[in-house]
């Protein structure tokens, strides 16, 4: 028998020798692969990196100021805190619910065209079913549970245990990889902490496109992969985040980055500036590389946009076969890809660019994209007399938002109440403009009106929106009939 004082520092040396292996150690890598000491690498000119990497390094989670976009979401009339549910459960008001909606299906009609075929899978899961028994104790997460004929289920934080069963149960050759399956999952819950939840950026219920796919082998998984990271960077421009909004980060195992160095090189200039590289020793995780795309808001706090990860593990664990050429059964790599985040957060990070905006340039007019506007066009009588030429105005549009401001209230106020909202174009009609082709219209953002017909405005409309979904206008029309959800 071993003496107490050695004994105790040969279990000492393994619990070191455990975390040196789970430490995190910090670079940044430039486009020509080269890696730098944060210390080392010149920030200049990469502010929002600087900012990035200080965040995660110091893994602050807390938030002590009350974000912008929380203003914002509220007066737009978007969505709002419910304070009859848990924390991080939100109501969407008509406008709100129509701006997420249409990211909803912008989102998912980009996953169609990459090849993702959609399900649609239960919200919970038995804690008791082994596999996800087995997933959960080597996982931990803040999940609900749920209580039901005394089994104790818990709600699903992604779409991978549903789709994963299913494709336990699915005959699958080689012939049919890449398989790519897709579920927008309205809701995925996590109980993050009191402290993190901070309006739309951290919630406990949230809408996340997850798109997973099943790949052959290594060589497979990596082409999928590059795939999905122009799919991805694809999604975020057409929600209107381009390069220059969000700061990327690799993570990965060094085994795997010494393996394949040209890869990770050319992630990197995919993105086309430099990015954070987490490393590990050792693979503690079931992914060996992982990327996220990831927005800096106004109180320099970063939060994961897209991601993408290579999972060598799950495969094994839910016992996924395909049959192989030489007709033996193997366990495929799983890609776990969201390709623009939580919806909630991609509305998050629109309005807070929006308020960074406004704060960098005082006479800077903030605006949603415009495809998506609650409103587009609002055309605004100087007095009830001209109602009826709106609605014959409005009449000659086609998908374009057009709402009238029918209120008893000066043209001045109208103008102003427009302004609050955001709308991109304005259009105030009386005497002078009665039976007129050309209309003057305000363009936000552009300083003197400008003389456009209804055929002109909704050309120069569709023309930038033309690949996006379209709905109505999400309220009444008339501005008189509608009920004032905020203040
Ligand atoms: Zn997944």
């Amino acid at each position: 028998m071993k003496p107490m004082s050695e004994k105790k520092e040969e279990v000492v040396s393994e619990a070191l020798k455990a975390e040196e292996s789970l430490r995190s150690r910090w670079y940044i890598m430039d486009l020509d692969g080269k890696l730098w000491d944060l210390d080392e690498f010149d920030f200049q000119g990469h502010d929002k990196l600087r900012k990035f990497s200080g965040y995660e390094y110091a893994k602050d989670r807390t938030v002590d100021r009350t974000p912008p976009h929380v203003n914002l979401m509220r007066s737009l009339e978007l969505v709002d805190y419910e304070p009859a549910s848990d924390p991080g459960n939100f109501r969407y008001y008509p406008k709100g619910r129509m701006v997420k909606a249409l990211l909803e299906e912008y989102v998912t009609s980009m996953v169609h065209k990459y090849g993702g075929m959609e399900v649609e899978t239960p919200l919970m899961y038995s804690m008791e079913h082994p596999t996800l028994k087995s997933y959960l104790n080597r996982f931990p997460a803040r999940q609900y549970t749920v209580e039901s004929d005394d089994t104790p289920y818990f709600l699903r934080f992604a779409a991978c245990f549903g789709q994963f069963l299913m494709s336990h149960d699915a005959t699958i050759s080689y012939r049919n990889l890449p398989m790519r399956i897709y579920e927008m999952t309205r809701y995925s819950f996590r109980r993050e902490q009191r402290g993190e939840l901070t309006g739309l950026r951290r919630l406990r219920a949230f809408t996340m496109p997850d798109v997973h796919a099943f790949c052959k082998n290594l060589v497979q998984a990596r082409s999928e992969y590059m795939r999905r990271f122009k799919l991805s960077q694809d999604v975020l421009a057409g929600i209107g985040l381009e390069k220059e909004d969000y700061e990327l980060a690799l993570r990965m195992v060094e085994d795997f980055y010494n393996e394949n160095k040209e890869f990770i090189k050319g992630l990197v200039q995919k993105h086309g500036k430099p990015v954070l590289v987490e490393m590990w020793k050792e693979r503690f995780a079931y992914f060996i590389l992982k990327w996220d795309m990831n927005f800096v808001d106004a109180l320099d706090k970063a939060s994961a946009l897209a991601t993408d990860q290579i999972d060598v593990e799950n495969g094994e664990r839910y016992d996924i076969k395909y049959m192989d050429e030489d007709g033996t059964q193997k366990h495929p790599y799983i890609l776990h890809c969201s390709p623009s985040g939580a919806i909630e957060r991609d509305i998050y990070a629109i309005l807070e660019r929006e308020a960074m905006r406004m704060k960098a340039d005082n006479g800077y007019k903030p605006q949603l994209p415009l495809w998506l506007a609650p409103t587009q066009v609002r055309i605004i009588p100087v007095s009830h007399e001209y109602v009826g030429f709106a609605d014959m105005v409005r009449g000659k549009f086609s998908k374009v938002r057009v709402d009238i401001d029918n209120r008893d209230e000066t043209v001045g106020k109208k103008i102003r109440d427009a302004e609050k909202e955001w709308i991109p174009y304005i259009v105030v009609v009386g005497e002078r403009e009665a039976g007129k082709e050309k209309l003057p219209v305000r363009v936000r953002g552009v300083k003197d009106s400008q003389n456009m017909s209804v055929a002109e405005m909704q050309e120069k409309i569709h023309a930038e929106t033309e690949d996006k979904p379209y709905r109505p206008v999400p309220v009444p029309v008339y501005l008189q009939e509608r009920p004032k959800f905020v203040g």
